[in-house]
């Protein structure tokens, strides 16, 4: 099983539009980053968790010609914008994209993309087809698609967020509140990928210390920050993380 980045960056991606600054204009490929994303690779299969406005450069510049499954955590912009992409494989398949997300992200998906969702379904063949699984309750165990997986929630903002653990690996972006039986769903992590936008907690996001706070109180062995800000220059911020901890980049593939 492989985890790959697709993207690392923030809800803007790096370089932002129109900014001059040194991480913007910088030339190292770590400091540019595509709208959060990561593809999990089981075998054959091929899950996407988000999909972001970038998607299709990525789905271009990764091959991801045929995708399993669709993993939602929640309906920010930066997480689902690239919905539409879908629809090429809908079209070639003339299948459905099996689609695992809680009910509250169902409901938001409905109003945003309400020409292709039920009940407006649009035509057959020109329309991104989804078929949705949904998560019961606010954390559980169950499998999607063939991939067993631990999910929990939490808020970002008002708006639910989930969570995903694949054995000893979990994916936890957009984390800004959360209960302490979180830590329940974490128990015995390995690695965690958290969002850690900057050194300074945002208004929703927890800093890159409360992020390592979180990440020790699990005891992971290795934490990644994704969801990185302009404000993270990749050489200089790798030097000052502490033993066990890394910024994600965009081509960052992790064996699990
Ligand atoms: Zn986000
Ligand atoms: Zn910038």
């Amino acid at each position: 099983m492989k985890l790959l980045f697709l993207g690392s960056g923030g809800s803007m991606g790096i370089p932002v539009i129109g900014c001059n600054c040194e991480v913007c204009t910088s030339t190292s490929p770590y400091n540019k980053r595509l709208r959060p994303s990561v593809l999990i690779t089981d075998g054959k299969k091929r899950y996407l968790i988000d999909i972001g406005p970038d998607y299709r450069t990525q789905a271009l510049k990764y091959g991801i010609d045929t995708l399993d499954g669709l993993l939602i955590t929640h309906t920010h912009y930066d997480h689902i914008a690239g919905l539409d992409e879908l629809r090429i494989y809908t079209f070639r398949k003339k299948k459905p994209i099996h689609c695992l997300l809680s009910r509250e992200t169902l409901e938001e998906l409905k109003i945003r993309y309400h020409y292709f969702l039920p009940p407006h379904e649009a035509d057959e063949v020109h329309a991104t087809k989804l078929k949705f699984q949904i998560l019961e309750g606010d954390q559980g165990e169950t499998e999607f698609e063939g991939l067993p997986l631990t999910y929990f929630s939490y808020d970002q903002l008002g708006m639910k967020v989930n969570g995903y653990r694949f054995k000893t690996i979990a994916y936890v972006t957009d984390i800004l509140d959360f209960k302490e039986d979180i830590f329940d769903s974490l128990k015995g992590i390995n690695t965690l990928i958290i969002s850690g936008r900057r050194w300074e907690r945002s208004i929703a996001h927890l800093s890159l210390e409360d992020a390592m706070k979180f990440s020790k109180k699990i005891g992971a062995k290795k934490t990644y920050f994704t969801h990185i800000s302009h404000e993270i220059n990749h050489d200089e911020t790798k030097k000052d993380l502490p033993e066990g901890f890394f910024l994600a980049y965009d081509g960052l593939e992790l064996a699990l």
